[in-house]
């Protein structure tokens, strides 16, 4: 039996925690853009009957009927014409207009813009610097701080899932972990030397690709989590669920601070024996040492993780001077920082 570290129960006593900046890389790949020419002919083998109509005939597919519409996964998207590499997921986001729609592009000249005057408006069409195919259109009007929505049909992309290679390796691990806002849970690990990468999403309810106001309606069974890639050469997942105790309340049952409903209950969603193993006996210890048996957090096996809309990742980062970031998330932050200062990146 190991005793439970000094500085973690000073810590659990002042609660709570911080956070900054991560910059997520986005693999970008050569910038040489060559000009590939097919006839016709060559075309129409290639490529379907649909693609060929949305690609060289610059057609536009039903609203909501494309395959890549909802899809959230990590990878790349390419064009379904030559392979150039348009955009990656993290530039995806819901636009709710029926087609897959992204505030950015890939660097380096892959998209060429070029006015559209067909159908009695004026629109930018884009198309692939590399084949000349039809990918949809770009506005002005996206939700994120680009301002920009490439509206791009589906049928003119081919998704390429990012291997999960270094998952295989003894190095990377996964946890999912619901305590509260998703918000302030990401927030604070961004910021914890070891991780690498911080998703905010939902888990452990029976819906499939909930959107946030399903997930608010308490309806879904899903509660709001924070999906945490670390390296464990760097940190651990005892070290992970130290800083999970401290910077939220796990003695509210679906509760924390103003916040209520099953969506915010203190949950670990554990992959395996050896998780389960150390949230159990991190639980267990707690419940011993520091709280009486109050701990009410949840130890379940993982089932799903889906990732939350896009205006939900790095929420704390993108809206700082927001009241909720300021009163709710700062002080928490703050804390993180005090207690785990040797621990910060
Ligand atoms: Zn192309």
């Amino acid at each position: 039996m190991k005793t439970i570290n000094i500085i973690f129960i000073f810590s659990l006593l002042m609660l709570t925690s911080c956070a900054q900046e991560k910059n997520k890389e986005i693999k970008n790949i050569n910038k040489e853009i060559s000009t590939q020419n097919s006839s016709d002919t060559e075309w129409k083998t290639k490529l379907s009957e649909e693609q060929y109509y949305v690609l060289r005939e610059k057609g536009t597919e039903a609203p909501f009927s494309g395959k890549l519409l909802l899809n959230k996964e990590k990878g790349v998207y390419k064009c379904a014409g030559c392979g150039n590499e348009l955009f990656t997921d993290d530039m995806k986001f819901d636009s709710h207009c029926g087609w897959p729609s992204f505030d950015k592009e890939i660097a380096g000249g892959k998209i060429i813009k070029s006015v559209d005057n067909s159908h009695g408006m004026t629109r930018t069409e884009i198309t692939c610097a590399k084949c000349g195919g039809h990918l949809g259109h770009l506005f002005d009007d996206g939700p994120t701080q680009t301002g920009q929505r490439y509206c791009v049909n589906s049928l003119s992309l081919e998704f390429v899932p990012t291997a999960k290679k270094e998952e295989t390796t003894n190095k990377i691990d996964t946890i999912t972990l619901g305590g509260g806002c998703f918000w302030c849970v990401e927030a604070i690990y961004e910021n914890l030397k070891g991780v690498k990468e911080v998703v905010s999403g939902y888990s452990g309810g029976k819906t499939v690709n909930p959107s946030y106001s399903d997930v608010c309606t308490g309806n879904t069974g899903h509660a709001e989590v924070t999906q945490i890639v670390f390296d464990k050469t760097q940190t651990s997942l005892l070290e992970i669920l130290e800083v999970f105790f401290t910077s939220h309340d796990p003695t509210t049952p679906n509760q924390q601070g103003a916040d209520h409903g099953t969506q915010y209950r203190s949950v670990i969603f554990y992959r395996n024996d050896e998780q389960k193993k150390i949230a159990e006996s991190t639980i267990k210890k707690l419940n011993t040492h520091v709280y009486e048996g109050k701990i009410v957090t949840q130890a379940i096996p993982f089932k799903a993780f889906y990732k939350a809309e896009d205006y939900h990742q790095d929420y704390y980062k993108n809206n700082k001077e927001k009241a909720y970031c300021q009163m709710v998330i700062q002080p928490k932050i703050e804390k993180f920082e005090k207690i785990f200062k040797n621990k910060l990146k």
